[in-house]
């Protein structure tokens, strides 16, 4: 069925392992999601000109009934075709809100947080209704939420899906282009867009290091970013090396292990950027 109607495919024990696979992860997260056993971490995102953590991402966690993790990287592929993407992201929304709402009078009053939404989400025509009432009740304003979504998720999106993405930018909140430069990369659509940041996929800064292509295709991914005015954050940033170099491009932000890890919402609670890194960071 996958590959559309009247294909006929031949069974192999691949596509048995992959059905088990599948079966398995569902089950889990079913089971997951009924126990409480889903937990927001959260990964502060760094203002590469003032040193500060700007916003954070919300990254979900699934624990199995013996406290093992399993990865979203394995998890919600399954959930989106099974479908249960859809209860797990109002589950990732309600509880970014929530989250919110703890830490007003907190030092983390105010820090905008981003969720990551599926293209699947996309096609609930409710959706962006139903994130501007999350925000009522948790009494919150909009632009403290961002939403990120992958180029190919937005861009393949027809008109309906487009209009909700509008509807929430109308609304104030932040969006951005999740993983931007390993799918379409349509520059017509991201003028066309409601976006307000791309996030440069990690993968071009690793390769970057060493290659003077990607090297190139940064450069120039920051050069457009900036020229359509939108703000540029670079993913994956692990080493001071790496630091520097996003920072001698001009991104505006940057993400990743050498600041800071996804951890737990009440250890960002305590945490602060050590000294070191905000001196590496401040001009
Ligand atoms: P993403 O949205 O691109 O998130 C960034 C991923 O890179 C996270 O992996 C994060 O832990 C990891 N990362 C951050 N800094 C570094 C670094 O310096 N080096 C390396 N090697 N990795 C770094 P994570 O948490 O495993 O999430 C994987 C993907 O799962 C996410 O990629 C996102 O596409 C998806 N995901 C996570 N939470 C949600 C969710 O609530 N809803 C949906 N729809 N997808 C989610
Ligand atoms: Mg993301
Ligand atoms: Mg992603
Ligand atoms: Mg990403």
């Amino acid at each position: 069925k996958e590959a559309g109607k009247n294909g006929i495919c031949f069974y192999t024990s691949d596509i048995n392992d992959r059905l088990v696979h599948h079966q398995k992860i569902t089950a889990q997260l079913r089971q997951a999601l009924a126990e409480e056993r889903l937990q927001l971490y959260f990964q502060p995102q760094i203002d590469l000109n003032t040193g500060e953590i700007a916003s954070c991402e919300a990254l979900l966690r699934c624990f199995d009934e013996d406290s093992t993790m399993i990865s979203p990287a394995v998890f919600i592929p399954v959930a989106e075709k099974s479908g249960l993407i859809n209860r797990i992201g109002d589950w990732v929304i309600h509880t970014a809100c929530q989250q919110m709402q703890a830490w007003k009078g907190t030092p983390l009053e105010g820090l905008r947080v981003d969720v990551n939404l599926s293209g699947r989400q996309l096609t609930n025509p409710y959706l962006s209704q139903e994130i501007l009432e999350s925000l009522e009740r948790f009494e919150l304003m909009p632009s403290q939420l961002g939403v990120e979504l992958t180029e190919n998720e937005v861009f393949g999106s027809d008109e309906s899906q487009t209009r909700q993405l509008e509807r929430l930018k109308e609304a104030g909140l932040h969006i951005s282009i999740d993983d931007f430069g390993t799918g379409y990369s349509s520059l017509v659509y991201l003028r066309k867009l409601p976006v307000c940041c791309i996030k440069i996929d990690r993968s071009f800064l690793h390769h970057a290091m060493e290659n003077k292509s990607d090297m190139a295709i940064m450069e120039a991914m920051v050069t457009v970013g900036h020229s359509l005015g939108l703000s540029v954050l670079v993913e994956g940033v692990e080493t001071e090396k790496q630091h520097k170099l996003v920072k001698n491009l001009g991104c505006d932000f940057a993400q990743g292990f050498l600041y800071a890890r996804p951890m737990p919402a009440e250890q960002l609670e305590t945490f602060s950027l050590e000294n070191a890194v905000k001196m590496l960071v401040t001009p």
